[in-house]
């Protein structure tokens, strides 16, 4: 039987941000009465299982996350010994170990092939450590990429011409995962979003416009979860999942008999409508993720103008939201190009005033594939290409108004304030007294 390993190799990403990741989730769990979910994430690879869907049944597959090994005591290597072939997939801070593992299976005869963010838009670099890369949505390529296999004729490049029609993509191979690994689970229903932030990297690889899976489909996959890895937290890995009004108003009502709580993705603009609150409340919503990007208006114009207008509004979307009893977690990104000392006092504040539950804070990170990327490199301000320190928490290009140590000092600032006892304290009670009055109510799950 040929073996085939589907491995998400170990990421820079877990060893440079632990120890403050650890602090800061610490003090976190102040607030799990208001969310009840464990803020640090343990999620699988969703591509590769994805991937692993259209391997027939004569392929004996195994699912290697890299980053759970050392819990079986076991090197690394132990868990490549006999494959036939590897499919390797992950973000950009996994790629120089996804290319180290190429190399030495390569050395053995194992033949290898890479998708994923990071080999999508490179793949002319990663092809220098592959025998095929996987560029672009991989569902529609892989069956070719079989044949090309057992006929001993990979092909160097399969490159997706169009976006995969996402009502026949088949349910990912959740069996192959190990459900004491992770405390979430990702599942998607859609792909694409109608912004177009300059940093997203996601329109340069991926098919741009919108497509949804089939209520049917994405059912099935909640009761392979459920009966494969018992009650899970789920997290939509959509881009942006509520953007059809109508379908993610049907959905909605589809999740409520699961029982289940989950996060998403999605923009300002669900807040305008008050029937979709009310379903995601009922269907166990627990958090909305936000991509504000920035508080300050002029950033917003040159990232996105839709985000622009909405600056204002954002107090009261928040405020309408969280009064629902879902907690909003403000993504934003630090390091434009109009950002200055400034900004970190200014970012602060606006994340009192609104009474985000959490926030996410990046540094801008050139992603290849994003136009920022492109920017940046035709300018000569690129910092560095060490794929290790393409994480979001380092400084990799040099910052029009900052310095990369003052960048990463405000950045830090603006966690300081918002994890301080007092404000923690704050938000605590904040949330405590609100989830009380919609229990009360009877509006809680
Ligand atoms: S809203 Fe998010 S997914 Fe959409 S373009 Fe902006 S960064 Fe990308």
């Amino acid at each position: 039987m040929t073996k085939v390993g589907l491995i998400s190799p170990r990421g820079a990403e877990k060893n440079s941000r632990n120890l403050l990741l650890q602090k800061v989730y610490e003090r976190i769990k102040a607030l799990a009465a208001f969310v009840e979910v464990d803020d640090i994430e343990f999620v699988p690879n969703l591509g590769l299982l994805q991937v692993a869907a259209y391997f027939p049944e004569k392929y004996r597959l195994s699912y290697i996350d890299e980053n759970y090994l050392e819990l079986n005591g076991k090197p690394p290597e132990h868990y490549w010994a006999d494959f036939d072939l590897v499919l390797l997939s992950g973000f950009n801070h996994q790629a120089k170990r996804a290319y180290r593992i190429a190399q030495a299976l390569r050395a053995k005869g194992v033949k290898t092939v890479m998708g994923g963010l990071h080999a999508s838009a490179l793949p002319q670099e990663a092809g220098r450590f592959v025998d095929a890369v996987v560029a672009g949505e991989a569902e529609e390529l892989i069956p070719q990429l079989i044949e090309d296999f057992e006929r001993g004729k990979l092909q160097p490049i399969y490159r997706a011409q169009r976006g995969a029609d996402l009502t026949r993509v088949l349910p990912p191979r959740y069996d192959l995962i190990n459900p004491d690994f992770y405390n979430k689970i990702a599942v998607y229903a859609t792909r694409g979003c109608p912004h177009d932030c300059s940093f997203c990297c996601l329109k340069g690889i991926y098919a741009p416009e919108y497509r949804k899976k089939t209520l049917p489909q994405i059912t099935r996959e909640l009761d392979m979860i459920k009966n494969l890895l018992g009650e899970k937290f789920i997290t939509f890995a959509d881009e942006n999942l509520l953007v059809d009004r109508t379908f993610s108003k049907d959905l909605l009502r589809a999740l409520i008999p699961y029982g289940i709580n989950y996060e998403c993705y999605c923009d300002a603009g669900v807040a305008e409508d008050e029937e979709l609150l009310d379903l995601l409340k009922a269907s166990g919503c627990v958090e909305l993720l936000i991509g504000f990007e920035s508080a300050d208006e002029k950033v917003l114009r040159q990232i996105d103008p839709w985000k622009a207008e909405k600056l204002k509004d954002y107090p009261r979307i928040i405020e309408k939201i969280q009064s629902r009893g879902i907690g909003v977690v403000g993504l934003f990104v630090l390091g434009f190009d109009q950002d200055t000392p400034k900004t970190f006092a200014q970012l602060s504040d606006f994340i009192e005033r609104t009474g985000l539950f959490d926030v996410d804070i990046s540094i801008l990170t050139p992603i290849p594939g994003s136009r920022l990327y492109a920017e940046l490199e035709k300018s000569g301000r690129l910092l560095s290409q060490d794929w290790n320190r393409y994480t979001w928490h380092n400084v990799n290009f040099q910052p029009l108004n900052l310095a990369p140590r003052e960048l990463i000092r405000g950045k830090f600032q603006v966690y300081q304030r918002f994890y301080r006892e007092k404000a923690i304290a704050e938000r605590a009670s904040r949330f405590r007294e609100l989830y009380e009055r919609l229990h009360h109510h009877g509006l809680a799950r």
